[in-house]
């Protein structure tokens, strides 16, 4: 099977880069600063025309910046099927505000991300599977801003709590889950809880690149004779923008949201790397975000973090900057 294929080849943690366009703001007189070197095996190289300069050959993938929505979901497809069969996903987008990871996850209405497409793509994996087998796909939606956890879903649950288990496993209460049975449906629940995104941001006086979306998708699969079932979880992550807001410039509840951020930004990493280091400590409980995903990371899971950068040379600090997180965990 093509996911095992992947998981023996490169572990169970992938890092891809996706460089997106130059905007047509951007190219007034400004050449851009990322270069994908595609001669040279996908190495990606920042820099601008007074010489500073990256190199990366960190990433498994380079994600071409030409490549359609289409394409870039055939590059993950086989990960997401795996939630079929059980396991547990994890894709984020990493990336300074105006990298690209929204386009990348949620995407225009008429280009659609890999949210959507995901989703659409269990639906049909479940219904070539033939056999005993009858699967239910639900969706829940949530924020996390300033370590809160918010529902997409229902606008009711304004602060939603983590709690453990019996058997140790991390659930949130009260979140809700939407069952899905179409292509419409989930089109306009990925649309609801967009939209209750923005509302809440607005409510609130806040930038809506400040906060963590998880879209995560349930999977179960029920055997109609032994009546056993598995599930198997997709948590799509809309990371809160990665740029270092000054520490001596924001105050109150701006430093607040900026030292979140870059505190499981970096707890984030901290889990990736220690997973990949087969370490026997895993620092899952530090940050809301870890500790949310942290069944969904452990053990047999796989993970994928598209690291974005932008070609924009005002951008040029935060692309090394993500070059540099990409290294750290690839
Ligand atoms: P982020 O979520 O990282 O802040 P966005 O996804 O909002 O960034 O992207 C910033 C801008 O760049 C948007 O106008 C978006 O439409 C555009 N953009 C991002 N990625 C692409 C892409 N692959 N192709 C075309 N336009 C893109
Ligand atoms: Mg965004």
């Amino acid at each position: 099977q093509l996911h095992n294929q992947l998981v023996e080849l490169n572990g169970n943690i992938r890092v891809f880069y996706r460089i997106r366009p130059q905007l047509a703001s951007e190219t007034d007189n400004q050449k851009p600063v990322v270069v994908i070197d595609e001669m040279d095996n996908g190495v990606v190289h920042v820099s601008n025309t007074t010489g500073t300069r990256k190199t990366s050959a960190g990433a498994d993938k380079v994600i071409p910046t030409d490549f359609s929505q289409d394409q870039i979901f055939n590059e993950v497809s086989p990960i997401i099927t795996s939630c079929i069969d059980g396991y547990n996903v994890c894709i984020f987008a990493y990336g300074h505000t105006g990298s690209g990871k929204t386009y990348t996850m949620d995407g225009p209405v008429t280009m659609p991300g890999i949210n959507q497409r995901a989703i659409m793509q269990l639906f049909e994996t479940a219904k070539e599977r033939t056999g005993d087998i009858k699967y239910d796909i639900k969706v829940a939606m949530m924020e996390i801003y300033n370590e809160k956890i918010r529902d997409l879903l229902n606008t009711s649950n304004t602060n939603l709590a983590i709690r453990q288990t019996e058997e140790g496993r991390s659930s949130i209460p009260g979140l809700e889950e939407v069952s899905v049975n179409s292509a419409e449906e989930v089109t306009e629940t990925l649309a609801r809880g967009r939209k209750n995104k923005a509302v809440a941001a607005t409510e609130a006086n806040i930038e809506s690149s400040r906060s963590h979306v998880i879209v995560r998708v349930l999977v179960s699969a029920t055997n109609l004779i032994t009546k056993a079932t598995t599930v198997g979880r997709l948590n799509l992550v809309d990371l809160a923008g990665s740029e270092r807001v000054s520490q001596t410039n924001a105050t109150g509840q701006l430093l607040k949201e900026a030292q979140a951020i870059n505190k499981s930004l970096s707890e984030l990493g901290n889990v990736v790397l220690a997973l990949r280091q087969n370490q026997k400590h895993i620092p899952f409980r530090n940050c809301q975000l870890t500790r949310i995903l942290e069944d969904s990371l452990n053990g047999d899971s796989k993970t994928l973090v598209i690291v974005h950068l932008s070609p924009d040379a005002k951008s040029l600090n935060e692309s090394i900057s993500s070059v540099n997180f990409a290294e750290k965990i690839g």
